[in-house]
């Protein structure tokens, strides 16, 4: 049986879903030779490897509207 979307949230996040304005929307990310990462076409962000980015790729183009957004942002100095 297919886990609902609560489950699935629970299971990523280790938190209850909350209804916020946050989906998942996948990244489309192209390799941008002028910074030589990738650069997401949709929202710009680009793949560092460090936490903070990690997360937002994780997460996806939404990952301003996600209520971790905020606390990950301060716990990873940006
Ligand atoms: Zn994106």
């Amino acid at each position: 049986m297919a886990k609902s979307l609560k489950d699935t949230y629970r299971d990523v996040f280790g938190e209850d879903y909350k209804k916020e304005s946050y989906k998942m929307e996948d990244h489309a990310f192209v390799h941008n030779k002028r910074v030589g990462k990738n650069v997401c076409r949709r929202c710009g962000l680009v793949a560092l490897n460090n936490e903070f980015s990690l997360w937002s790729i994780r997460v996806g183009c939404l990952s301003e509207e996600h209520p971790q957004y905020q606390s990950k942002r301060k716990l990873t100095g940006f």
